[in-house]
């Protein structure tokens, strides 16, 4: 009742939008006419007039009419022009549709347009974008690969340049010169993750401001947006590097004793099952198995959920529905104890839907006989308090054995958790199907679209179990240098808007996350396609051999056929059946995506084949090719329902663009992973008890519907990953905000040296805390240690007095005072433009460091507190708690660094010299005490920094002065450098850029 007012309300919403939308496409036209009257030159004026219009102050909603006509009347005069696009020449033939300027209010408004595959939604995109840089911001359009973003720029650039505007391309190999360059046309193309990655890099690593790429975070327009924004947001974008690994990695040690372990409980699970298969066979018509044997059913599904005897009993409707009854039944609390004893028959227990494993006591055993304690973590804290008890200790013996009990909890945490993903590795994870062994590598299969996710990694420890079970050299784990979520990018821009096909089904999620609301615009033609019923076989075997019929047919009869799968492997195996047919085909898959372009153009003419893993987000329209139309157009076979309902959508959306005619169907088999996980089998068992016969499929409306429900509920707990992920995110994302914009102060401001001041501010009244305690009187004692960490962080010498007969604000500007002082005095003897470039290095130093610590410490407590869930606590707000206490500790840090830092540096050897004199000089000079502060004081004592030559950014080619003791050379930076930096020469000047 509520979603049908939902989808009334949602659905006058539409109308009300199109309807508004109607006199604004009638003037668009009929200016547009007028336009037809101007000069090539004219026209082109049109975009500078604009352009003034709106600096003056006349809105961009006010100039809509005119910019959109402009762009369409400059689309009808290019009709007939060449340009080469990706090296193929394209004649321009396009003047944008009535549904297509609609499409571009919409994407003006910043909402989603919703507009079938082939409507030209490239195009659309135009209108928006010429609109939107007449501002002077930078506008982007992201696309879903490297290759659409550079079909797509120079195919639209050859419009938009015409009118005047720039466009740039961001490309993977691209240094970033070159990005830069992009990002400072009027219209920038590129991948979100390029675009994200430039982010990072821009906030997280650039040493200068002309590092920094990107302008603008201001219009964007995304392309098939539920691709980018709702398969790829799950996993974030992260720029990391290898670290120095401390340890070996446990993996290979430990993978024989896995794959042996593995190999004990698949004997296990034969065993259960045959017991269960003949306890099975003894039941009469109707009866229910015993809870002995629905426990066996239990324990092989949680043992080997994979295993190929256990799927085939699952092909039992009955037998899975009363599955998930006993399921039920052991996942409530009165029944912990028993699921405890029952999964301590296994040697490890696997739970496929929340993706866990668990070794269990027998497995322990097993890895390791008659070692009790092996893979069981220490207690800490007992162990502790028992070592500090024990009074036959001397204090070196107890402090050797309080590490040695570390040691040891460090070294089986390690193992367990190794344990575990390796048998991730093992019981969930096949090759061909989530990843692919290429080259010796272990790569990762994109599960939405099949392709190769190059230079992806799955994080804590899994790729290198992955590795090790393939045997392939395992690659160094990573350390996060900066990291954000596709979400939280892009939340940044000012006005965001999308296009795709399919918006609907996810239309809450992008209104709940990205206040995008999704209006549907009509085809430009009706849509004549002919949905077919779902078909639902028994076993894949027979839903295969029955595509294979159905292909072979259309085949003869020369009707090109599209065919859905969902994985790499089901596109192999049916790539091998159609082979033995004789049936000449494509297969579109991760391991040739660069063709599959060129594939996709194709698989429209008569007699084609083509096969795909998942097309969303493929970009590429399909034309029928001659004839094609009178066999019905393009046949879209799904050989299986994938997870949403969204990418099934996308598929059946390839046929039948443009009013073109076509067909499409999916087949279904239980045995297929969303039925098995998900399916609602009280429905399906029912009618298959009834019908089910092998080999005759079944086919009919409630069915598709339960099928539909089923992707409702994956649907429904993907959205619940991102937005958790989100919420996890969000924390980080505000602290992110902070240290990005400290870093970036410090990276623009032509005064680095306020941003250090106001740091070391922070830090001094932060210390000065205790020295004024609330009410009291100052405390000496506290002073003399303020004192003490002022002397040895700054080498400048305070006395305790001088602070207590002062109030803290006093204090601080005294102690902040002489900071400034020391440090301004630098310039009569280091050049200023250096010292402002060391001013810049010690906080992004200090910035990156600690903020590269805290999101590996981050990494730990998100995995941490997963566990705690346990404890009856919600993980996200212990999150929540501790970051902000993690933070706390990253500013003081922080401060702490720059403070440290700041004098510890210099441009020279000798000025450090002179800077150290000055500040003992300044302890006599200033200090009514009657000792100086001897020069070992001066020295810190906390960890020294060791003395670091920090070299100025210098153009390679430029010509520089540089001194040694008596003698003074002029060369040029490239090979100054080294002598700067290693032979103790001093940079004197530089001569010329
Ligand atoms: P979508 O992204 O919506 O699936 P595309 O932008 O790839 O569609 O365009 C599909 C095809 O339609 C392209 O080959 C394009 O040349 C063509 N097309 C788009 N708009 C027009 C138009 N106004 N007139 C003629 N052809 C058009
Ligand atoms: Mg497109």
């Amino acid at each position: 009742m509520f979603l049908s007012i939902l989808k009334l309300f949602a659905g006058s919403h539409n109308r009300k939008f199109l309807r508004d939308c109607a006199p604004v496409v009638r003037r668009i036209n009929a200016i547009e006419e007028e336009y037809q009257r101007l000069s090539d030159d004219a026209l082109r004026a049109k975009t500078a007039e604009f352009r003034a219009r709106h600096a003056k102050g006349e809105s961009l909603d006010a100039l809509l009419p005119e910019a959109f006509a402009a762009v369409k009347n400059a689309a009808r005069r290019l009709c007939g022009s060449r340009k080469v696009v990706c090296e193929h020449e394209q004649v321009w033939e396009m003047v944008h549709f009535d549904v297509q300027l609609i499409g571009g209010i919409a994407l003006h408004q910043g909402k989603i347009a919703e507009m079938a595959t082939g409507e030209g939604k490239t195009l659309v995109a135009t209108l928006p974008l010429y609109l939107n840089a007449l501002s002077g911001r930078n506008c982007q359009l992201v696309t879903v690969n490297d290759y659409l973003a550079r079909r797509d720029s120079q195919w639209m650039g050859h419009l938009l340049e015409w009118l005047g505007l720039t466009v740039g391309c961001i490309q993977n190999q691209m240094g970033s010169d070159e990005r830069k360059a992009a990002y400072g046309c009027d219209i920038t193309y590129g991948t979100a993750s390029e675009f994200g990655f430039d982010y990072l890099r821009d906030n997280g690593m650039a040493l200068s401001a002309e590092e920094q790429v990107q302008r603008d975070h201001h219009f964007c327009i995304v392309d098939e947006i539920d691709s980018v924004l709702i398969d790829e947001a799950r996993t974030p974008l992260i720029i990391s590097g290898p670290v120095a690994e401390e340890r070996e990695p446990p993996y290979p040690r430990l993978r024989d004793d896995v794959a042996k372990l593995v190999d004990l409980q698949e004997k296990l699970v034969d065993r259960l099952l045959s017991e269960l298969r003949t306890e099975l066979g003894k039941l009469t018509e109707g009866a229910e198995p015993s809870q002995d044997a629905m426990d066996k059913l239990w324990l092989a599904s949680h043992g080997i959920p994979r295993h190929p005897g256990l799927l085939r009993l699952k092909e039992n409707g009955r037998l899975v529905k009363l599955l998930e009854r006993h399921e039920g039944v052991l996942a409530s609390e009165i029944e912990k104890d028993r699921r405890f004893h029952l999964k301590e028959r296994l040697y490890f227990s696997i739970n496929e839907r929340n993706h866990e494993a668990d070794l269990t006591q027998m497995g322990r055993d097993a890895l390791r006989p008659g070692d009790l304690d092996a893979f069981v973590l220490p207690d800490l804290p007992t162990r502790f308090v028992e070592l500090d008890r024990d009074a036959s200790l001397t204090p070196e013996r107890r402090a050797e054995l309080r590490a040695e009990a570390e040691a040891t909890y460090v070294r089986v945490s390690e193992e367990i958790h190794a344990i575990g993903q390796l048998l991730k590795a093992y019981t969930l994870y096949e090759a061909d199907k989530q990843y692919v062994v290429q080259d010796g590598k272990v790569k990762i299969v994109d599960e939405n679209t099949g392709r190769i996710m190059e230079g992806r990694r799955w994080s804590d420890g899994l790729h290198q179990a992955v590795e090790s079970k393939e045997g392939v050299a395992l690659e160094p784990e990573n350390k996060t240098y900066a990291t954000v979520t596709i979400q939280n990018y892009f939340r940044m821009y000012r006005k965001l808007a999308g296009m795709t096909g399919t918006a609907e089904t996810e239309a809450s999620e992008f209104h709940d996350i990205y206040r995008l609301p999704v209006v549907t615009i009509p085809t430009h033609r009706p849509c004549i396609r002919v949905d077919e019923n779902d078909i639902v076989f028994k076993t894949r075997r027979e839903k295969f051999e029955y595509a294979v019929k159905e292909i072979v047919e259309a085949n003869r009869r020369g009707q090109p056929v599209l065919v859905g799968t969902a994985s790499v492997e089901a596109s192999e195996a049916l790539s091998r059946l159609l082979t033995k047919n004789r049936v000449s085909h494509n297969v579109l898959n991760a391991k040739q995506h660069q063709r599959e372009a060129e594939i996709i153009a194709l698989a429209g003419q008569r007699g084609a084949v083509t096969i795909a893993t998942n097309m969303a987000g493929r970009g590429t329209d399909i034309r029928l090719g001659e004839g094609v139309r009178e066999l019905g157009g393009l046949y879209v076979l799904g050989t299986e329902r994938h997870e949403s309902r969204r990418v099934d959508r996308q598929l059946r959306g390839r046929c039948s663009r443009q009013g073109d005619p076509g067909r499409s169907r999916f087949l279904v088999s239980l045995e297929d992973d969303l039925m098995r996980l998900f399916s609602n089998a009280g429905i399906i068992s029912s009618m298959l008890e009834k019908s089910f016969k092998e080999g005759e499929p079944l086919e009919h409306p409630l069915l598709n519907r339960s099928i539909g429900t089923a992707q409702k509920r994956v649907e429904g707990q993907n959205y619940s990953i991102r937005k958790r992920l989100l919420q996890y995110d969000d924390v980080l994302n505000q602290q992110r905000q902070i240290v990005y914009s400290v870093r970036n102060r410090a990276l623009h401001s032509d005064e680095p040296r306020d941003t250090v001041l106001e740091l070391v501010s922070e830090e001094v009244e932060d210390r000065l805390g205790p020295v004024f305690p609330e009410g009291g009187a100052p405390d000496v004692r506290e002073a003399t240690a303020f004192c003490d960490w002022f002397l040895t962080s700054f080498h400048l010498r305070l006395d305790p007095e001088e602070l207590t007969c002062r109030t803290l604000e006093q204090s601080r500007e005294l102690a902040v005072g002489k900071v400034r002082q020391f440090q301004a005095g630098r310039e009569s003897h280091e050049p200023a433009d250096m010292l402002r470039y060391l001013e810049r290095h010690v906080v992004l130093r200090a910035v990156d460091r600690n903020w590269q610590n805290h999101l590996t410490e981050m990494e730990d407590l998100r995995r941490g507190v997963s566990l705690r869930s346990y404890a009856q606590k919600d993980p996200l707000n212990e999150y929540k708690s501790e970051a902000y206490k993690a933070f706390e500790r990253l500013m003081r840090q922080l401060r702490n660094d720059v403070c440290t830092g700041i004098f510890r540096i210099a441009t020279s050897m000798e000025a450090l010299e002179l800077m150290m004199r000055r500040a003992q000089g300044h302890v006599t000079a200033s200090g009514p005490a009657t000792e100086s502060a001897p020069a070992a004081q001066a020295a810190p004592a906390a960890k020294p920094e060791p003395f670091r030559r920090v070299l100025p950014k210098i153009g390679r080619n430029a010509v520089v002065r540089i001194r040694k003791g008596p003698e003074t050379l002029e060369m040029k930076w490239k090979k100054a450098e080294s002598l700067v930096r290693d032979e103790g020469w001093e940079l004197l000047e530089t001569v010329s850029e």
